[in-house]
């Protein structure tokens, strides 16, 4: 399927984790590397938002094992995923780790990176294109425009119990990043809106909240900061969402590539 060879791609070696970024949702924006992978792969274990159409690229004799959360049904814990990954490794198996998006943004990547390294399993890190950049892309939505948006914020609407984080400076991401990309924010969007309107962000800033992302089910609805919660529950957006804050919404206009 791949030259391996002619790309120079990295042997997978038995007994290594690859920890694999399987990009937003469409089969083409996966990385040569992130193929290789599935093709050599004994053993990957996949994350709940990692494509079926991905996962169905595995060689036939690779066993597939489910990570993430499914149902409402409880998600294994960290710690078990990671001890699951040495374990595998340590029984000489190449073990695929595929996470959606990129492994390190928001995926707790680094975290199993961690368990490895401390338990001597030689591993590789391939990155994945994030949400908070597929999933604009797709919207016709550029992160960065000369002028308008030199500065990005990535930023988690939802810390480990499931609340707004507090441990984010809210108002000093409104004060200085003219776009701010939110990830697992629609539940919070209301709130969140209404911090960055108190720090001074205009109620009628553009807002684009892009729901499955690069996939067929892709939707994409515009609103004004104030309002955009609203608007995308009013729509019935489902998760996943990535949500865009800042002018350069407003180059969608023009750029909506897919929806043209
Ligand atoms: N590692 C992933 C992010 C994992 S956190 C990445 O780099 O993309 C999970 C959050 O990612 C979701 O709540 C949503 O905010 C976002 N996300 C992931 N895939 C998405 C998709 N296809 N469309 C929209 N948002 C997505």
């Amino acid at each position: 399927m791949i030259d391996s060879a002619r790309l120079n791609l990295a042997e997978f070696a038995p007994g290594s984790v690859w920890l694999v970024g399987a990009g937003p949702g469409d089969p083409g924006l996966l990385s040569a590397l992130a193929l290789h992978a599935l093709v050599h792969a004994d053993v990957v274990v996949y994350d709940a938002l990692v494509d079926p159409r991905i996962l169905a690229l595995a060689q036939s004799g690779a066993a597939l094992e489910f990570a993430g959360k499914r149902g409402g049904r409880p998600s294994p814990r960290q710690p078990d995923i990671s001890a699951r990954l040495v374990h595998l490794a340590q029984q000489g198996q190449r073990v695929l780790r595929l996470k959606g998006g990129d492994p390190c943004v928001f995926g707790r990547g680094g975290e199993e990176a961690l368990a490895l390294a401390a338990a001597s399993i030689p591993f590789r890190i391939v990155p994945g294109i994030t949400a908070g950049i597929g999933g604009l892309a797709y919207a016709g939505i550029p992160v960065t425009h000369r002028d308008i948006a030199s500065a990005v914020t990535f930023v988690t609407g939802h810390d480990r119990g499931g609340a707004v984080p507090e441990a984010v400076d809210w108002a000093a991401i409104a004060k200085a990043s003219p776009v701010i990309v939110l990830y697992m924010a629609l539940p919070h969007l209301e709130r969140i809106a209404a911090r960055l309107i108190a720090a001074g962000r205009a109620p009628d800033e553009p807002v684009a909240v892009i729901s499955r992302a690069t996939t067929a089910a892709q939707r994409v609805v515009t609103a004004p900061l104030a309002e955009a919660a609203a608007r995308a529950a009013a729509a019935g957006i489902d998760a996943p969402t990535i949500v865009v804050i800042g002018q350069i919404v407003r180059l969608r206009d023009r750029l909506d590539w897919l929806g043209a």
